[in-house]
């Protein structure tokens, strides 16, 4: 994709004032290099303008569709304008924010902000699937705890096993994370986690797991036991970043259910993932929000 342009607050009020503005700019950002038939590929439409958002349809095959079919924005009762608001907060606030936050701000119930944020955080996870680590890859599993809501105790105590997987540069500092939630520390388990995230041939730093030396075979091992006294540099990233993501699971998400976990490790990992383009972050977004089917609220609960 081209260089994003930055996008201040300021100028994001100023661009999308309206829901036709909103539209507009969905629409030149899906069909880029002009309307494109989903169901033909034919370039030429009919606009049908409805009391919701305008239909266009196809001229050769009459197939009718919208800027939003196809996105997490399809179907939603929810003005564009609340939706770029959440986007734009998702994508650009360093530490994310709450579903509290965004119906306030936005004048929204609870539940419709709450759905609104799982579906950007769908759009966030699909966006990194496809990608994997390599070159020199740290690989360690710890234990977090969703927070307990007004100290309260309950399933939001419950202790989950994550595997995370950072790369880093030659210099040693941290590029990309990886992070999944497991149930065992088995060597399937291990095995599984590093094949479908780390390119072959990758050299990797563990903690002394068994299970990593049986991937000798396609990758680079050098794996021993934390000794913070000893080598301070071992994993030192791992560490810090999995300290980070206990702040921000802790200070943003209170009552954070276990159930929904892996899509917050996902927001996280997004985030982190784009930390040096936090500016372009809200068109970045978006457009991952564009090409991400939707979720339904039943589908997540
Ligand atoms: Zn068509």
């Amino acid at each position: 994709m081209a260089k994003q342009e930055t996008m201040t607050f300021n100028k994001f009020q100023q661009k999308f004032h309206s829901e036709e503005a909103c539209h507009d700019y969905l629409f030149q950002m899906k069909w880029a290099a002009g309307f494109c038939c989903p169901n033909c590929k034919h370039d030429k439409y009919f606009a049908i303008s409805t009391r919701t958002q305008p239909l266009f349809q196809c001229k050769k095959c009459k197939h009718q569709t919208t800027v939003t079919v196809g996105t997490i924005f399809e179907k939603t009762r929810t003005p564009l304008r609340k939706w770029f608001a959440a986007i734009y907060w998702a994508a650009q606030d360093k530490r994310g924010v709450s579903a509290k936050f965004v119906a306030c701000e936005l004048e929204i119930s609870y539940p419709t902000a709450w759905l609104m944020l799982h579906k950007i955080r769908k759009a966030m996870t699909d966006r990194d699937l496809p990608y994997v680590l390599s070159g020199l890859v740290e690989v360690d599993d710890f234990y977090i705890g969703a927070p307990t809501e007004n100290g309260k105790r309950g399933r939001g105590t419950d202790k989950n096993h994550v595997l995370l997987a950072l790369s880093k540069n030659k210099m040693g500092h941290p590029l990309f994370v990886k992070m999944k939630i497991i149930h065992d520390l088995s060597k399937e388990t291990v095995q599984n986690f590093v094949k479908a995230t780390i390119e072959k041939k990758s050299t990797l730093f563990g903690d002394g797991h068994a299970s990593l030396l049986t991937l000798k075979e396609d990758y680079t091992i050098q794996s021993k036991k934390f000794n913070a006294k000893e080598d301070p540099e071992h994993l030192k990233w791992l560490h810090t970043t999995v300290s980070n993501l206990k702040s921000f699971v802790q200070g943003t998400f209170h009552g954070l259910d276990s159930r929904h976990l892996q899509r917050y490790l996902d927001e996280f990992c997004y985030r982190f993932n784009r930390r040096k383009f936090i500016q372009e972050g809200f068109n970045r977004l978006l457009h991952s929000c564009l090409v991400t089917t939707t979720i339904t609220y039943s589908e997540l609960t």
